[in-house]
């Protein structure tokens, strides 16, 4: 694996990897590596992919500043995870390499309805710094394939919406969410959690399962209700219990029969703020 640390000297080496007939697979990531992370990788390499990772944690995208201050940082670990999983080239970027005129200055974009639910509504300006990185770090990689994870759902919507107002030709390939054995979705932010938090924190999956397996039985205003209640009864307080049209996020009081759907929450327990969804098979 090469780790470039200057866009100069990634891009130099992508062109002649490219020019040599490599096609690029970019997973971006804030690093504090976990198996999800790692899968995004596999896929990438499945792909036939030259596999790229960058390790950048994005000031911008940190509507909540102590979040940003605890934000788990492993880079050697991370340096031996990705070694492991075979993967090609590793991007670590400093603040000033990505942000050189300050964080100011880098374009921003208007994601419109996108931005105003769900995580948009409830950290406000998280997708502008999520814009601003990804369009940054996609100028400096041009990969043919972006790797993504399912578990940020809304974000990889943001993303595609991103790179169709950017023009660029890359394809997203969306990956399923890695999960611990008791459902909990694989996240940087788990280890922060206490013994006791985490031996709860499973909750919210088990609260996705069974807005799912209650579709064709119940309403979904009592389920999200029977949700908020589990939640807040284990020790969280949710911030939406939601369901949505898996196509555009339109929200939806109710179950509908005529549109694929994705139920999705968010929740925090102390200080950790944590995130999943379901599609809705
Ligand atoms: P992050 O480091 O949290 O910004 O995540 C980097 C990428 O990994 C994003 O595309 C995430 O959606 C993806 N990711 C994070 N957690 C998981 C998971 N449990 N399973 C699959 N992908 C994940």
């Amino acid at each position: 694996m090469i780790i470039f640390k200057k866009i100069p000297d990634i891009k130099k080496y992508l062109s002649e990897q490219k020019a040599a007939g490599a096609n690029t697979g970019f997973i971006p990531t804030m690093g504090a590596l976990h198996a999800g992370h790692l899968s995004l990788i596999e896929r990438a390499t499945t792909d036939g992919m030259l596999t790229v990772c960058s390790i950048f944690l994005n000031p911008t995208q940190f509507n909540d500043k102590k979040d940003f201050e605890k934000y788990p940082v492993s880079t050697e670990d991370d340096i031996e995870l990705l070694l492991k999983a075979g993967c090609n080239v590793l991007f670590l970027p400093s603040v000033d390499e990505i942000y050189p005129g300050g964080e100011s200055t880098v374009k921003t974009y208007d994601f419109g309805y996108l931005d105003t639910i769900l995580e948009g509504a409830n950290r406000p300006g998280h997708f502008k710094g999520v814009g601003q990185v990804v369009a940054r770090l996609l100028e400096i990689v041009q990969p043919q394939n972006l790797y993504l994870g399912q578990k940020d759902y809304q974000q990889c919507m943001v993303i595609r919406k991103l790179i169709g107002m950017m023009g660029e030709d890359v394809q997203v390939v969306i990956c399923p969410t890695k999960r611990e054995a008791d459902g909990l979705a694989m996240s940087s932010r788990n280890r922060r959690l206490t013994e006791p938090q985490r031996a709860i924190a499973a909750v919210i999956y088990q609260c996705l399962v069974s807005i799912e397996s209650k579709q064709y039985t119940s309403s979904f205003e009592m389920v999200r209700k029977q949700c908020e209640d589990l939640l807040a009864a284990k020790g969280f307080v949710p911030e939406y219990v939601a369901l949505a049209d898996a196509k555009d996020l339109k929200l939806l009081e109710e179950y509908s029969g005529e549109t694929p759907m994705v139920a999705l929450i968010a929740a925090k327990i102390g200080e950790i703020r944590l995130i999943d969804n379901i599609l809705l098979g």
